[in-house]
């Protein structure tokens, strides 16, 4: 009986070290993960809403460090200088959204590339041109409504956007 009893130890020791060293690989601050796109850490969650600015999203992750959230996003290009702009509007505009969701203003947030990790601060000006920006989209009438692309059922059950979309289909 007590080599069962080692042998769920190691296999907790193992799985507790691969789950640390996944953390690690992705670019995760320390602190809790209190949201995440992915089931590596817990089951999925719903997209981020607020109807005030008419914005919804998915971030990758979103890490709780005492007072702070901050959003991580998960980039695959292989860059080494600087970020994408269009990836620092992404995680300004998942600030906006974690302050109007939490109530509490990020700092800043981290992009994640293999290559490379950026912490991005959430300045005045960024927060100020993604609004700009995001008002701009809103306003061309090319983006007031984007149909449905498909036809899986399977597909839109898992969807984080469901709560959100009203062409989900049933
Ligand atoms: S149509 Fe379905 S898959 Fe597409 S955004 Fe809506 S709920 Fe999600």
């Amino acid at each position: 009986m007590v080599w069962i009893a080692v042998i769920f130890l190691i296999l907790g020791l193992t799985l507790f070290w691969q789950a640390g060293r996944q953390k690690r690989a992705s670019g995760l601050p320390g602190g809790k993960i209190i949201y995440t796109d992915t089931s590596t850490w817990m089951p999925m969650q719903e997209a981020l809403y607020t109807p005030k600015l008419g914005l919804t999203g998915k971030p990758d992750y979103l890490v709780r460090d005492t007072n702070q959230i901050i959003p991580v996003e998960v980039k695959s290009n292989r860059i080494t200088h600087s970020p994408y702009d269009s990836h620092i509007f992404q995680l300004a505009a998942y600030c906006l959204l974690v302050d109007q969701v939490y109530g509490v203003r990020p700092k800043s947030g981290i992009l994640h590339y293999p290559t490379r990790t950026f912490k991005i601060e959430f300045t005045n000006q960024l927060e100020q041109s993604t609004l700009n920006l995001l008002s701009e989209m809103q306003n061309r009438d090319t983006h007031k409504t984007i149909n449905r692309s498909h036809q899986e059922p399977a597909r839109c059950l898992g969807c984080g956007y469901r709560s959100i979309c009203d062409q989900r289909l049933k």
